[in-house]
């Protein structure tokens, strides 16, 4: 439990300073301007107050239990001051200090004694190098932390490894009057993790929305698990930076974090459902809407504007969110005609004209609560001066009130003039999320559908195919490991994946061209030949691939050349295998992830995975549904149905093999790479012709 952290009754400052520009100081004066309700104890040498407040020259002066502590001195005096801390009772500690694991070896020592220590005497450490947490409850008012935002109380709580980022969301939410309920940014993130503040926005009634921002994860596999319990009651919404290779070194230089140019957290973002942004700004928009707004049931938006432009702009960014504006119905067109000026527009975006009014307003809102077709309302609000804006935002107000259907405001206006700042504030005080322009206020309402929809989304759990010969793949792959081979052989791949029912072309492997010719006969002309050595990874880069092999002669004068060509390599084998032409090539792999198990990929082959790296990936396990998801989420996509009179390939096939890899790498944690390159695809079955594995 992380309440010591976020719930302290009393704060103690170890390195409180009566210089005002520093941070031992700001820190005492934040507590006192948020108006913190419990105790604060500064420490100090040789002052005897700090802030107006009696100082302390060590912990075990202090006469009452502390909760938490600050931790603003140099770093080598922190270990020591971690153990005093644990004798004092003191559960959690905010080392702000800098100068450890982010600073090399000699920092990194200090940071492993603070952490050992903070184990011995039960003291939980965040940071170091970073801000702290704020707790808005009215009850608390806890401002542990060195910025200068004052979040109202809200819904919203934010998680940022970055501590600059986080204060930039947290500007972000209250320049938009988003109220905000906890804050955490951990810097170095040493001890207390970014999944464990997830879990505890998770159990905290009253987070409704958490927003994350991270540049990657020491502990994917720790987040992945807090996450899914986490989505499972409240949305997140994440930002991931670091996404391009040069923004992952900006990442990785300036906190002591571990992040790379990975995909993998995005993907951690697919698996659990966490709304993923690229754009700040945007992502504190969103959470706007989140705070106040009911989940849309589905993907079909009714417009209503006052404004022609602009709506055409929304609708734009509404389809390209995924959202639909549907047609109105006969009788809604009937019932809307009721309400509406005579050179009203009745579709979808209704335009109700600059002149409407509140009653306009009200009688389109009415209609679009009732109609079925409709999941959520987009509002177009330009504060025509020749009408009654207040009276259009009360009434706007009034149906948002009622909670039915989501709402979504752009509202247009210049707030230099007091009369629609007033119009504002009513929308505001009303629960409405309003935007200034309509691109803004149409992404909003886009982030609230594709959460719904991915709340809606079920996929699965994964199979688990019973026809499989765990035991002999195990035993391949030990004996590997056992004559210190890391690349394994054509027949341990094929014999692997024949023991996991991943169908492949039917081969053997054979020393000379006498054998080669006697396993084409068995397994039936025409053959490839292709050269097995564990120097050669590019067989056919080095004439190593010999297809079409019609008969007896190609196939002798196939190994001859072969033998000739690459015989400098060391011993040869060659690997006999079934010809099979004219199917579409895919491309099916897997790679180890730190601390997360495999990712698999999927692709088509040759040049749209060499040139276009058109793949998409999953973490293993991968079910059903995510496969399917795969197949259809690459570019791509449609020349796997076919087109031009081509056949469309066995996509159930591709299913099941993905399934079965992904099996596979569940059971055999110690492979590191594998790929599949290619898989030839049919009308109907799949097939490996090329395989490779290594542990
Ligand atoms: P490598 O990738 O090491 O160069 P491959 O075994 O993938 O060697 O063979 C190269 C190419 O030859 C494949 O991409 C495919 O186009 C073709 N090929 C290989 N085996 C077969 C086969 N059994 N049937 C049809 N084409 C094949
Ligand atoms: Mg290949």
């Amino acid at each position: 439990m992380l309440d010591s952290l976020f719930k302290p009754r009393a704060v103690a400052i170890v390195g409180a300073s009566t210089k005002e520009l520093s941070i031992g100081n700001v820190i005492i004066r934040n507590l006192q301007k948020y108006g913190y309700k419990g105790k604060i104890y500064p420490l100090n040498p040789s002052a005897p107050e700090v802030c107006g407040i009696k100082a302390y020259k060590t912990l075990e002066e202090i006469p009452d239990q502390v909760d938490l502590a600050h931790v603003i001195i140099p770093s080598k005096f922190v270990p020591q001051t971690i153990e005093d801390c644990g004798k004092k009772g003191i559960k959690a500690v905010i080392i702000n200090s800098a100068g450890f694991s982010e600073l090399g070896e000699e920092g990194a020592r200090l940071q492993e004694d603070f952490l050992r220590r903070g184990k011995e005497f039960g003291v939980r450490v965040f940071g170091p190098n970073c801000q702290g947490i704020i707790n808005s409850d009215p009850e608390l008012k806890a401002y542990c932390n060195f910025t200068f935002t004052y979040p109202d109380p809200g819904y919203v709580s934010v998680v940022a490894l970055s501590g600059g980022v986080g204060a930039l969301i947290m500007q972000a939410l209250a320049d938009l009057g988003v109220g905000q309920r906890l804050y955490a940014s951990n810097g170095n993130a040493c001890d207390i993790s970014i999944p464990e503040i997830v879990r505890y926005y998770g159990e905290d009634e009253g987070t409704k929305a958490v927003i994350l921002y991270t540049e990657g994860f020491s502990n994917p596999g720790e987040f992945l698990e807090a996450a899914r319990e986490v989505t499972a009651k409240k949305p997140i919404l994440a930002m991931k930076a670091g996404r391009t290779e040069q923004g992952a070194k900006a990442a990785s230089s300036h906190t002591g974090s571990l992040a790379g140019v990975d995909i993998a957290t995005e993907l951690i973002f697919e698996k659990t459902g966490i709304l993923s942004f690229t754009d700040e700004g945007e992502m504190a928009r969103a959470a706007m809407a989140f705070a106040t707004q009911p989940i849309p049931k589905g993907n079909h938006v009714g417009i209503i504007t006052n404004t022609g432009g602009p709506a055409v702009i929304a609708t734009d960014v509404l389809v390209s969110c995924g959202l639909e504006v549907p047609k109105l119905g006969e009788k809604t067109i009937e019932k809307l005609k009721e309400s509406q000026l005579p050179e009203a527009a009745l579709e979808n975006p209704i335009d109700v004209v600059a002149t409407a009014g509140g009653s306009q307003f009200r009688g389109a809102l009415d209609v679009l609560l009732d109609e079925d077709g409709v999941d959520s309302i987009f509002i177009n609000f330009v504060t025509a001066p020749f009408t009654d804006t207040h009276e259009v935002a009360r009434q706007i107000v009034e149906v948002n009130r009622l909670a039915k259907k989501p709402i979504v405001c752009n509202f247009m206006t210049d707030l230099s003039q007091g009369r629609f700042q007033i119009t504002r504030d009513i929308l505001k005080q009303g629960g409405v999320p309003i935007y200034a322009n309509p691109s803004d206020a149409a992404k909003a309402l886009g982030a609230l559908v594709k959460y719904g929809s991915l709340k809606r989304r079920d996929i699965g759990l994964p199979e688990t195919f019973t026809d499989v010969d765990a035991a002999k793949a195990r035993s391949i792959i030990e004996q590997a490991r056992q004559e210190g081979r890391s690349v394994l052989s054509a027949t341990d791949v094929y014999t692997i994946f024949d023991a996991y029912g991943i169908p492949v072309a039917r081969w053997r492997v054979v020393a000379n061209a006498a054998e080669a010719v006697a396993a084409a006969e068995a397994i039936g002309y025409p053959v490839v030949v292709k050269v097995d050595c564990e120097e050669i990874d590019h067989k056919s880069d080095m004439g190593g691939v010999a297809v079409n092999l019609k008969d007896a002669a190609a196939v002798n004068a196939a190994v001859d050349d072969m033998e000739s060509r690459l015989g400098s390599f060391g011993k040869l084998r060659y690997f006999v295998q079934k010809f099979l032409p004219g199917g579409r090539e895919l491309i099916i792999g897997a790679t180890a992830e730190r601390g997360l198990g495999h990712l698999v990929m999927f692709g088509l082959g040759g040049i749209y995975v060499e040139v276009l790296k058109d793949v998409s990936f999953k973490i293993a396990p991968v079910t059903r549904v995510e496969a399917g998801e795969m197949l259809s989420s690459i570019k791509t996509a449609a020349l796997l149905d076919g087109v031009r009179g081509e056949k469309g390939i066995d996509r159930g096939a591709v299913i099941n093999l993905i399934q079965r890899v992904s099996q596979l790498l569940n059971d055999l944690p110690m492979i590191q790479e594998m790929d599949m390159n290619p898989v030839m695809a049919f009308e109907k079955g799949v097939y490996a012709v090329d395989g490779r594995i290594r542990i």
